[in-house]
C-alpha cells in the first residue's frame, strides 16, 4: 500500500517469502522513480504454489462448503478492499501511471466484483434433472481444482478480481501471476485476501516474467484451467500449450475496435463518447475505440470538434485529479507508440493533433505522449490494423452502410464496437452485423459485472462476468441413479 514498505516478498501458498526468480523493478511512470524491487517467482515457486492450492482446494471443508458459506469469504475480501480503497487507488496510480479518478473506479469495480459473485453464490444450487427413464439424473457442478490466472498491467486490480472472485466462488484454488511491470496492487490484494480468513494456500500471488513464471503456471500438470488476459500473441502461445494438455482456457485478448458516427447522431454525445473511448487510460485499454468511421456528411464537423477538444485535454501525472490523459505505463511502451505514429506518417497519414512527446516541466522524466488524431489512411494500413495501445485515434470517412460494415469487420480482432445514431433500426441492424463481443450504442466503455464480456475472432475465447462466470471455473458431472 502507499506508504507501506515493499519488502520483496511474494505470496506463495499462504506464505510471504522472497521469490527465487529474477529481480524485477517497478517504477512510477509519472516520474521514473523506482517504487519497488522484487524477486519474481521461478518454476519452483510455481510448483509450491500449485501444490499449496491443490492441497487447500482438496480439503473437504473447502471443497464441500455450501455456496452461501463460501460467499462469506468473498464478502470479507470486498470489505477489505472497501476499507483501503483510497490506498489501493493511490498505489495503482503510482504503479501504472493511470489517473487517480480511473484507479478509484477500478478499485470500486474490484470490490463490486467480489460482492457480485458472493451474491450470485447465494443462489447457486444444482437442480435435479427430470427423469426420462427408470432413473433419476443429477447434473452437478464441481470445482476444477487449481486455476492459473494471468493478468496484464493496464487495469491490474480489476482484472485480478474478475478472475479470483469467480474462481474462488467455484471452489478452486488460484495461482495469480500479475504483469511484471505492475505487481504492487496485486500483492496488496493478496494481503487483503489473507486477512479475509480464506484458507491459507488457496491463493498465491506470483509476479515474474511471462516466459518464466507465466509459462511454468500454464505448463504445470496440476493447473486445470488457465484464465488469461493480455495480448493476442501471448494468448496464442498459451492456447497452444493448453491444446497439448487438453486444458480449458479462457482468453481475453487485444482489439482494434471500430466506432461509428452516423449523420443523424447526437454529435455532442458522440464526440464525448469517442474521446472517452480512446483517450481514457491513455488508450491503454483492450476496448479502446481506436478506429472511428464518420459519415462523410458530418466528417469535417465531427473531426474538427474532436481535434478542438483533444487539444484541450489536460495531460499530466495520474495523481493529479484534474489530469485527463496520464502517462503510459513505461517509457519503453511510450517509445513504441511514438514509433507507430512515425510509421503512420510514413504510410501517408495526416497528423491532426498530438503526434509527439510533450516536453518540459512535469513531462521530463515521465512516459507521456500527447493524445493524437490521424486521418488520410485506408483501413488496410498497418496503423488501422494493429493494436497501438496508446492515445492514438485514426479517423476514416464512410458513406455506404455495407461498405462501412465490411471495413469495420475487416480486422483480425472482434472485441468491441461503439455506434452513435438516433435511429433505433440502424442501431440494431448494424449492432447485429458487427463482429464484436460487445457493442455500445450511444455510449462507450461502460461495464457491468452482471453482463458477460469477451471477444470474437482473435480477441479471445470464453466470457467473463455474469452468473455464468462462476460456471466457467467449474466442471459439470452427470450422475444417473437407477430407480
Ligand atoms: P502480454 O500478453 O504481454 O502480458 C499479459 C500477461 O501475460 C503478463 O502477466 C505477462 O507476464 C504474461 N505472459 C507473457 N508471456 C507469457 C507466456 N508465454 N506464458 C504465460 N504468460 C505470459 O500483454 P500486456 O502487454 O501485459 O497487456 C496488453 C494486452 O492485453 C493488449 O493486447 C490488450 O488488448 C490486452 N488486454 C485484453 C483485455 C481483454 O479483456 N480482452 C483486457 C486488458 C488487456
Amino acid at each position: 500500500m502507499a506508504g507501506e514498505s515493499f519488502d520483496d516478498e511474494i505470496l506463495v501458498a499462504g506464505v510471504w517469502r522472497r521469490g527465487a526468480g529474477a529481480a524485477l523493478e517497478t517504477s512510477d511512470p509519472a516520474t521514473g522513480e523506482v517504487l519497488a524491487r522484487l524477486h519474481g517467482a521461478d518454476a519452483g515457486d510455481v510448483a509450491d504454489a500449485v501444490a499449496g492450492a491443490a492441497e487447500a482446494a482438496a480439503d473437504p471443508h473447502w471443497r464441500s462448503m455450501p455456496p452461501h458459506e463460501r460467499a462469506r469469504y468473498l464478502t470479507a475480501i470486498a470489505d477489505g478492499i472497501a476499507g483501503r480503497a483510497g490506498e489501493l487507488a493511490r498505489l495503482q496510480t503510482a504503479d501504472t501511471g493511470k489517473s487517480i479518478n480511473e484507479t478509484r473506479a477500478l478499485v470500486a469495480s474490484a470490490e463490486g466484483t467480489f460482492r457480485y459473485f458472493a451474491a450470485a453464490l447465494e443462489t447457486m444450487e444444482d437442480a435435479l434433472t427430470p427423469p426420462r427413464g427408470p432413473y433419476l439424473t443429477m447434473s452437478v457442478h464441481e470445482p476444477i481444482g487449481v486455476v492459473g490466472a494471468i493478468t496484464p498491467w493496464n487495469s491490474p486490480i480489476a482484472s485480478d478480481a474478475q478472475k479470483i472472485a469467480p474462481a474462488l466462488a467455484g471452489g478452486n484454488g488460484v495461482v495469480l501471476k500479475p504483469a511484471e511491470w505492475t505487481p504492487l496492487v496485486s500483492l496488496a490484494l493478496g494481503r487483503l485476501i489473507m486477512e479475509s480468513g480464506l484458507p491459507a494456500g488457496l491463493v498465491s500471488v506470483l509476479p515474474g516474467p511471462g516466459r518464466v513464471t507465466g509459462e511454468a503456471i500454464v505448463r504445470h500438470p496440476g493447473v486445470g484451467k488457465v484464465s488469461f488476459t493480455g495480448g493476442t500473441d501471448t494468448g496464442r502461445r498459451i492456447g497452444a500449450v493448453a491444446a497439448e494438455k487438453i486444458m480449458p482456457v479462457s482468453l481475453e485478448l487485444g482489439g482494434k475496435s471500430p466506432t461509428i458516427v452516423f449523420p443523424d447522431a447526437d454529435l455532442e454525445q458522440a464526440v464525448a463518447g469517442l474521446l472517452f473511448g480512446i483517450f481514457s487510460s491513455s488508450g491503454q485499454s483492450c476496448v479502446a475505440g481506436s478506429r472511428v468511421f464518420i459519415h462523410a456528411d458530418v466528417y469535417d464537423r465531427v473531426l474538427d470538434e474532436l481535434v478542438r477538444r483533444t487539444e484541450k485535454l489536460r495531460v499530466g501525472p495520474g495523481a493529479d485529479p484534474e489530469t485527463q490523459v496520464a502517462p503510459l505505463v513505461t517509457r519503453a511502451h511510450r517509445d513504441r507508440v511514438a514509433a507507430m505514429v512515425d510509421r503512420a506518417r510514413d504510410e501517408g497519414a495526416r497528423v491532426l493533433c498530438g503526434g509527439r512527446v510533450p516536453e518540459g516541466g512535469v513531462y521530463d522524466g515521465g512516459a507521456y505522449y500527447l493524445p493524437t488524431i490521424l486521418d488520410g489512411l485506408p483501413n488496410s494500413a498497418a496503423t488501422c490494423q494493429e493494436e497501438i495501445f496508446g492515445p492514438v485515434l485514426v479517423a476514416l470517412p464512410f458513406r455506404d452502410e455495407d461498405d462501412l460494415v465490411a471495413q469495420a469487420n475487416d480486422t483480425v480482432y472482434g472485441l468491441a464496437c461503439g455506434l452513435w445514431t438516433r435511429d433505433y433500426r440502424t442501431a440494431w441492424r448494424v449492432a447485429r452485423r458487427i463482429e464484436a463481443g460487445t457493442v455500445w450504442i450511444n455510449t462507450y466503455k461502460q461495464f457491468s459485472i452482471s453482463t458477460p464480456f469477451g471477444g470474437m475472432k482473435q480477441s479471445g475465447i470464453g466470457r467473463e462476468k455474469g452468473r455464468d462466470g462462476i460456471l466457467a471455473y467449474m466442471r459439470q458431472k452427470s450422475v444417473y441413479w437407477g430407480l
